[in-house]
């Protein structure tokens, strides 16, 4: 008998924007999705794609109530029946699960309960995701809700990658450790570079370099991550599209004890203010470039600076990670960065022959959008490029807990 066609609808909600998706797990493809833009705006934005079509509105959205409302009437209006998709779950990605919350689960008030007080953790992100959970179960209240978290693949992190340095007793009081975030793009991403290159994943040591607005590195030995760049929450790490990434915690003291500024207002600059948007002025890279071609002053050299900063420390996180793992059978770029700037990725790995890892110039640049080669033949680690798809991994994790549970 021909198993009815699965459905799942994954919700990302963030403070200002709610994006969809209708993905079917089985067969690998998304029939939707959607982005309601600018919630709380003069003016919002919506866009809804559906079996080729696509609706765009542009109209006041006061909450993410009136996003999801939205959302689901554009998607009537394209012609996608929600009653008629066959949905059997909705999947929502949280950032943050804490040291408790870290397999996908089955939302209920207590889950809720969790991630809200989680929001210290992860300001930025939980607290729109909860509320995303909150209108999605009140609109759909007879599907099984599932959370996603990113937190999820680097759990089981070796001790000595996930402990800070610091005193034993205050961080077991408080949880911190070093999370690592992206983690459903990393272990995705590792499980396709496997397939791909048709070679068992336990046996593979990978280093997966996720590089999009937020930006993080792993390293997975046989499918196991051993090390990532994120740590207690997503600011550590590589330099981002508008966060610092690693930084002394010196400066924290010092901006807060000389130049007097509260709290909030340095966890808002490291956050909003920071990484290549802070130093370039812009968080995007076709932006960077067009600005360093155009070599107007001083916007040229400031853009130049941003990248070379941010070249400079995905660098040393790879130099990093080649040393954690040893032999590195793969590397692969993903999102979008990683997927699309040939530049980066070329100025990323130049002169790491030595180190095993020779990129083929040609292929690196070859607009290609799928998965693909991008290293030399004789280069001992293979360089990849391949697309993130975290919305089918967040599905495909949704319907492996309704087998499960
Ligand atoms: P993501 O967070 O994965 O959606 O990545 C978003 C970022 O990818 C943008 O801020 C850009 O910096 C970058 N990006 C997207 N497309 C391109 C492109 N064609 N060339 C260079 N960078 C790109």
């Amino acid at each position: 008998m021909q198993r009815p066609v699965r459905t799942v609808l994954v919700i990302n909600s963030g403070s200002s924007s709610m994006k969809f998706s209708l993905v079917q797990p089985d067969a690998g493809v998304e029939v939707a999705d959607g982005i309601v833009e600018r919630i709380g705006e003069r003016e919002s934005r919506a866009e809804v794609q559906f079996d080729g079509r696509e609706v765009e509105r542009r109209a006041p959205v006061g909450d993410h109530d009136a996003a999801l409302r939205l959302a689901f009437e554009l998607l009537d209006e394209a012609g996608g029946k929600l009653d008629d998709l066959g949905i059997v779950a909705v999947g929502h990605r949280l950032v943050h699960g804490g040291r408790d919350l870290y397999r996908p689960t089955i939302i209920d008030d207590a889950v809720v309960a969790k991630a809200r007080e989680l929001a210290p953790l992860a300001p930025l992100h939980n607290p729109p995701a909860v509320l995303g959970v909150e209108v999605a179960r009140k609109m759909l209240p007879d599907l099984p809700h599932i959370a996603v978290f990113d937190t999820a693949f680097f759990h089981d992190l070796p001790a000595a990658a996930a402990t800070y340095a610091i005193d034993r007793d205050l961080a077991e009081q408080w949880r911190i450790r070093r999370y690592g975030f992206h983690g459903t793009s990393h272990q995705y991403i590792s499980e396709q570079a496997a397939e791909f290159l048709d070679r068992p994943l336990d046996q593979l040591n990978q280093i997966v370099l996720h590089l999009g607005n937020g930006a993080s590195a792993s390293a997975i030995a046989g499918g196991r991550p051993v090390d990532t760049s994120m740590g207690l929450t997503p600011m550590e790490g590589l330099v981002m599209g508008t966060r610092s990434g690693d930084i002394d915690p010196g400066i924290v003291f010092y901006l807060a004890r000389t130049a007097k500024l509260p709290v909030e207002e340095i966890e808002s600059m490291l956050n909003r203010r920071s990484g290549v948007y802070g130093l370039g002025g812009d968080n995007d890279f076709r932006e960077l470039h067009r600005m360093i071609a155009a070599g107007a002053e001083p916007e040229a050299s400031q853009a130049q600076l941003a990248y070379d900063v941010y070249i400079h420390r995905l660098r040393k996180y790879i130099g990093a990670y080649l040393a954690v793992l040893g032999d590195t059978h793969v590397i692969t770029f993903t999102a979008g960065v990683g997927e699309n700037d040939a530049k980066v990725r070329r100025d990323a790995l130049t002169g790491l022959a030595p180190l095993g890892v020779e990129l083929d110039e040609h292929l690196n640049e070859s607009p290609s959008r799928g998965a693909r080669v991008i290293s030399a033949e004789n280069s001992p680690t293979t360089v990849l490029v391949i697309p993130t798809d975290e919305e089918l991994a967040i599905a495909r994790a949704c319907v492996a807990v309704l087998a499960r549970d």
